[in-house]
C-alpha cells in the first residue's frame, strides 16, 4: 500500500528589489536544507524560486545584453526596473526587482494545490520590499493559508518583520531548529526526525534537485566562523563554528557528480581553509587522487593567512576556478582593530604561492571593503593600488550596516540614513556609512578598480 503524501507546504525563495544584482552562485541554501528535511519528514514540498533563471519566462526575457549567462553557472538576473522605495528617490540610480515576472511567481502558485502553510526566506536586510510582495501575492492566492517568514533578515530585523511584512508567523535563527512547533500546530504532523543544527553531516542534502534544479551545488563544509570581524554578523547567524568531516563532504560531492552530472561546486562557507590539515586538505586530495572532473568556486572569501605553498597546490590542482581573498584594507591599524585576521606582508606572501602553484593574477580575485563607518575613501584607493601592486585582482566590497554586528553602533551614529529605524537604508549601494561620501567619489573608485582589472572604464 502506498502511503499516503503529507501536508504541502509551498517554499518561496523571494525577489531581489536592489539598485544592482548579479548571479554569483546565487542559491538559499538554508531552505533548500530545510526543503530536504521537510521531505525527509514526509512533507509534499512545492518551491517557487522568484530568482530561478532556467525559467521560460526568464529565457523570454534574456534578450540582447540581459541575456548573458557567463562561465560556470553565474550570470545576470531578469531585471525589470520599477519605481524607488519612498526615501531613495535622490538616488541616482535605477532601482530594480530582479527574477521571474508576478504573473509568472502568481501562475507558479496558482497551479499548486493549496498548502498547508506557505514558508518565505530572506536574504538580505534590505531587499526586504521583495519578500513582502512574494508574502502578499502568497496570501491574495491563498487566502486564509498561513505564511511563515524565515530567513537572515528576519533574524536580524525581526521587530521590523513582524510589524510590516504581513507574514503571520516571524521565525528567528535557523529554520531547521524553529520551524517545528508551528508546523506541528499548522499540520498537527511531528516530525520524526529532526538534524541537530550545528552538525551538517546528519542532514540531508539541500534540495538541489527540486523541479527547476540546478547547474551547479552550493556546499557548506563548515557553520559559522572562529573569527569575529567587527563588520560582519556572522556570529549572529550562527554563534558556533564547527565543521562537517571531510569523508561526509566528499561524500556529497561524488553524490551530486554521479547521480546529477554536477561538476561545479560553489563553498558557502565562512570559513573553509581554518583547520585546513584536517578539513579541506584531505578533502581536495582525494578529489586530486580521484582524478574527479570538478570546478570549485569560493565567491566567499578565503582566508588570506590559511594559504601556504601546499593549500595553493591542492587549490589549483584540484580545480578552483573562481578564488577571492577577504583582504578588506592596506590599512593594517584598521585591521589591528577590526578582525585581526591579516598582517603586513600576508596578501604578497600568498600571492606569491598562488602563483608559483599556477594561478594567474587575473583568476586571483581580492576583496577591498569600502564605505566602512568613517572611512575615507583615499584608504579604498590606496588598497586598491596595493593589491594590484601584490599581483591580485581588486573587487569592491562595498559596507552594509548589519544589526547585531559589533560596528552596528557606530554605523548608527555615522550614517547619513536612519539604518536603524528602516532596513532599506542599509543598502550597500547607497555607502550609507561613507566618511566624505559623494556619487562622483564612488563612480571614481569604481572606475580605478576596473583599470586595476583591465577592464574598459
Ligand atoms: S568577515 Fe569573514 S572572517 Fe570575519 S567574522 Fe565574518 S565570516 Fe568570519
Amino acid at each position: 500500500m502506498q502511503a499516503m503524501p503529507g501536508p504541502r507546504l509551498v517554499l518561496i525563495n523571494p525577489w531581489i528589489y536592489d539598485f544592482a544584482a548579479y548571479d554569483l552562485w546565487a542559491k538559499p541554501l538554508g531552505l533548500l536544507y530545510l526543503a530536504a528535511i521537510l521531505r525527509e519528514n514526509g512533507f509534499t514540498i512545492d518551491f517557487i524560486d522568484c530568482l530561478a533563471t532556467r525559467h521560460p519566462e526568464i529565457s523570454k526575457g534574456l534578450k540582447g545584453e540581459r541575456s548573458k549567462r557567463r562561465k560556470f553557472g553565474t550570470g545576470n538576473f531578469l531585471r525589470t526596473p520599477i519605481p524607488k522605495p519612498a526615501g531613495l528617490k535622490d538616488v541616482p540610480k535605477t532601482y530594480s526587482r530582479y527574477g521571474i515576472t508576478p504573473e509568472e511567481f502568481r501562475a507558479g502558485l496558482k497551479a499548486i494545490e493549496r498548502p498547508a502553510a506557505v514558508l518565505v526566506t530572506s536574504l538580505m536586510t534590505y531587499w526586504y520590499p521583495g519578500v513582502f510582495e512574494a508574502i502578499r501575492l502568497a496570501k491574495e492566492i491563498f487566502p486564509g493559508v498561513p505564511v511563515i517568514l524565515g530567513g537572515i533578515y528576519a533574524t536580524l530585523c525581526t521587530d521590523h518583520a513582524q510589524e510590516h511584512s504581513g507574514a503571520d508567523f516571524v521565525l528567528s535563527g535557523p529554520g531547521e531548529e524553529t520551524v517545528w512547533p508551528l508546523l506541528k500546530d499548522i499540520t498537527g504532523c511531528a516530525p520524526a526526525f529532526i538534524p541537530k543544527a550545528q552538525t551538517l553531516d546528519d542532514h540531508p542534502y539541500p534540495a538541489f534537485n527540486l523541479p527547476g534544479g540546478s547547474d551547479y551545488v552550493c556546499l557548506l563544509t563548515s557553520r559559522g566562523c572562529p573569527f569575529r570581524c567587527a563588520y560582519c554578523a556572522s556570529h549572529k547567524l550562527a554563534p558556533l563554528f564547527t565543521q562537517r568531516a571531510p569523508e561526509a563532504v566528499l561524500r556529497e560531492i561524488y553524490y551530486w557528480y554521479h547521480k546529477y552530472h554536477i561538476q561545479d561546486f560553489t563553498f558557502y562557507d565562512d570559513a573553509l581553509l581554518i583547520n585546513k590539515k584536517v578539513h579541506i586538505w584531505p578533502i581536495l586530495e582525494e578529489v586530486i587522487r580521484e582524478k574527479l572532473p570538478v570546478r570549485f568556486h569560493t565567491p566567499n572569501a578565503l582566508h588570506i593567512r590559511e594559504i601556504d605553498d601546499y593549500t595553493a597546490y591542492l587549490l589549483f590542482r584540484a580545480g578552483f576556478k573562481t578564488i577571492r581573498f577577504g583582504f578588506e584594507t592596506a590599512n593594517m591599524a584598521r585591521h589591528r582593530d577590526m578582525d585581526g585576521k591579516i598582517c603586513e606582508g600576508d596578501l604578497m606572501q600568498a600571492i606569491k604561492y598562488l602563483r608559483q602553484a599556477g594561478f594567474e593574477a587575473k583568476e586571483i580575485g581580492v576583496y577591498i571593503l569600502s564605505g566602512l563607518p568613517g572611512q575615507e575613501w583615499r584608504e579604498v584607493a590606496y588598497s586598491i593600488d596595493y593589491v594590484k601592486a601584490a599581483g591580485g585582482m581588486p573587487y569592491l566590497a562595498e559596507y552594509s550596516p548589519i544589526p547585531g554586528s559589533p560596528l552596528w553602533p557606530k554605523a548608527v551614529e555615522t550614517a547619513r540614513f536612519p539604518i536603524a529605524a528602516d532596513p532599506i537604508y542599509q543598502n550597500n549601494s547607497l555607502f550609507p556609512c561613507a566618511g566624505d561620501f559623494s556619487w562622483e567619489t564612488v563612480q571614481r573608485i569604481k572606475m580605478q578598480v576596473r583599470a586595476a582589472r583591465g577592464l574598459s572604464c
